[in-house]
């Protein structure tokens, strides 16, 4: 087969420990899955999940021990962090009951679900999508994926954002209002799951803005550290 240009090469996350890497397939994000973080963005309540999706060449790869860059991104003034525990899927499929959900889990990873908050806000008065504000280039820095038997306890570790060394983001997984296992019940009633989808399952409370020059380091239990400077 030949093709008019080249096609995109496959993106892929490092796995801890091993030499083989993790192919990327689609990026889920869940809305509003920490109760004080539904407080801060003006709802509250434990409603239904709901999910948006970034595209899978928005990630920026960060390797063990690195520290990766992002540019300031276009259009906004108000770019915001959200530290997220992301889920890797080994193991596809449809209506996935929560009770087996986590067979279908690979690994666990830190990402940040970077978002031009200013133009969500735009979107959201106006009932329009939100791709603007949280789909845009190099929205979702990722750390390496550990193997789930690797990450000890995840339902229960913390989780925590430092910005400059300051402390802005801290919680624990125990906190999200939909646990991974009904995460991936109620997303793989709408999507069938592949092998090679993430899943980012929502932000704590404490998202504020970075400028230029921002160092934000991302942290989960159990898993590496996710370091990225804002260029
Ligand atoms: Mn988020």
């Amino acid at each position: 087969m030949t093709y008019l240009f080249n096609p995109p090469s496959v993106v892929s996350v490092p796995v801890l420990g091993r030499g083989e890497r993790f192919p990327v397939h689609r990026i889920y994000c869940v809305g509003r899955n920490y109760v004080e973080h539904a407080k801060e963005m003006g709802f509250t309540g434990r409603e239904p999940p709901f999910f948006f999706l970034k595209p899978a060449d928005a990630l920026v790869v960060v390797e063990a021990g690195q520290t990766g860059e992002i540019p300031y991104p276009s259009l906004t003034r108000d770019l915001h962090h959200e530290i997220e525990l992301v889920v890797a899927i080994g193991k596809g499929g449809q209506n996935i009951p929560a009770a087996q959900a986590l067979e279908h889990v690979y690994g666990y990873a830190v990402g940040l679900d970077m978002t031009r908050r200013d133009l969500q806000g735009e979107m959201k008065k106006q009932g329009r999508p939100w791709c603007i504000g949280k789909a845009f280039d190099l929205s979702a820095p990722i750390g390496p994926i550990t193997p789930k038997e690797q990450a000890g306890d995840i339902a229960h570790a913390a989780i925590a954002l430092h910005v400059n060394g300051q402390a802005r983001q801290h919680s624990s997984i125990d906190k999200l209002i939909w646990n991974i296992a009904e995460t991936i019940e109620h997303l793989s009633a709408a999507w069938t799951l592949q092998p090679g989808d993430l899943i980012y399952s929502g932000t704590p409370e404490g998202v504020a803005a970075v400028v230029s020059g921002d160092l934000m380091e991302g942290h989960v239990a159990g898993l590496g550290e996710l370091r990225v400077r804002v260029r």
